[in-house]
């Protein structure tokens, strides 16, 4: 599949295509697809490259697929990809934990947990950095959710947003590549079962909490990171709740807002030298029957320094066909289907940004 699309000419094309279509009132028309993470700034020294996914659920159907040893095929479509890149964040909507061959509890679907070998397929795939703060992070129980960690840790695997020991909560995981310091926080603002009991290991997506923590730390990291797991499911826009609050995050210092949770994709916009995606809809979670929960996009960045400061330069949207192996779209249809929907929810000044 890849190399079909990577003609310049075939590029080319594409953005002569785009600009006739502007020029004659058409509806643009997207680029056509390049293969995913083989752009031109692959390889620039001084750039550090990230890219993040929305929900990763390696229970289910699929973690029994992980119980029989098979860690390689969630991510077998787009691991090529991944590799190219320096850090790759998504969220972790299941456990890892340790319930001799069940990934479901028996009389409820919507309560999972992935088996041990999860870690270790995330750790293959090159996903460096998760969240683990969502509404699925109690589903069994404290046990599981120290599992997780215990699992994750040993994989190698940086996390945030859960912890054992209530001081640990906000603390953020701090990834550093080449000598590039970035700050990963994590909070949901949605836990299955209600009560409050859950805010003692599971960091909430309260402003009083994080934003303290996010300003504490600016100074002494290059890039920081918020993964906000939030808004109504299946929506067809994002919440007020979610863009107040990406909004209110990126005033408070986070120079990327990362939504997920409603389990389709919407747009982006920036402020200031912030940037907030809505959300970034399923990327390894099969939900079939709608075509938005079959379709998300991952966020691809270049970070640079520009005389000493930290930048968020390039920003690319890689659309993906989601599922138990998710793949990048480089069929036309579907390829101009998400750029449209993206084009049509983000704020034009974030989407003059936007590179495919
Ligand atoms: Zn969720």
């Amino acid at each position: 599949m890849k190399g079909v699309f990577r003609i310049p000419g075939a590029v080319l094309a594409g953005s002569v295509v785009l600009f006739f279509a502007v020029l004659h009132g058409g509806s643009p028309v997207a680029p056509l697809p390049v293969a995913a993470g083989r752009q031109a700034d692959v390889g620039r020294a001084t750039a550090v490259r990230l890219l993040a996914f929305g929900d990763v659920n390696l229970a289910r159907r699929l973690g029994q697929r992980l119980v029989e040893g098979d860690t390689l095929y969630p991510f077998e479509g787009v691991k090529d990809t991944l590799s190219t890149y320096d850090i790759v964040f998504a969220n972790l909507e299941s456990n890892i934990s340790e319930q001799h061959g069940r990934t479901e509890d028996p009389r409820s679907n919507v309560v999972f947990t992935a088996p041990p070998a999860a870690a270790r397929a995330l750790q293959r795939a090159g996903i460096t950095v998760v969240s683990t703060a969502n509404n699925h992070a109690l589903d069994f129980g404290l046990r599981a959710l120290r599992e997780t960690l215990a699992f994750l840790d040993s994989a190698g695997v940086a996390h945030a947003g859960t912890a054992v020991d209530a001081a640990a909560l906000y603390r953020p995981a701090i990834v550093t590549v080449r000598g590039f310091r970035c700050a990963f926080f994590a909070v949901t603002d949605i836990m299955n079962g209600g009560g409050d009991e859950w805010k003692r290991w599971v960091a909430a997506a309260d402003t009083a909490q994080i934003f303290p923590a996010v300003r504490k730390i600016r100074g002494n990291v290059d890039l920081v990171v918020l993964s906000f797991h939030g808004g109504d499911e299946y929506a067809d826009v994002a919440s007020e709740r979610t863009r107040w609050f990406a909004r209110a995050a990126l005033d408070n210092g986070v120079d990327i807002f990362l939504g997920h949770h409603p389990h389709v994709p919407y747009g982006i916009e920036v402020r200031g030298r912030g940037i907030a995606v809505h959300s970034l809809g399923n990327f390894v979670f099969k939900q079939p029957g709608r075509f938005w929960t079959e379709h998300g996009y991952a966020l691809s960045c270049t970070l640079t320094r520009a005389g000493g400061a930290a930048n968020v330069g390039e920003i690319r949207i890689l659309p993906l066909r989601a599922g138990f192996q998710p793949v990048f779209v480089t069929e036309r249809d579907e390829f101009q289907k998400v750029y449209d929907r993206v084009r049509t929810l983000s704020q034009q000044q974030a989407w003059e940004r936007l590179k495919w």
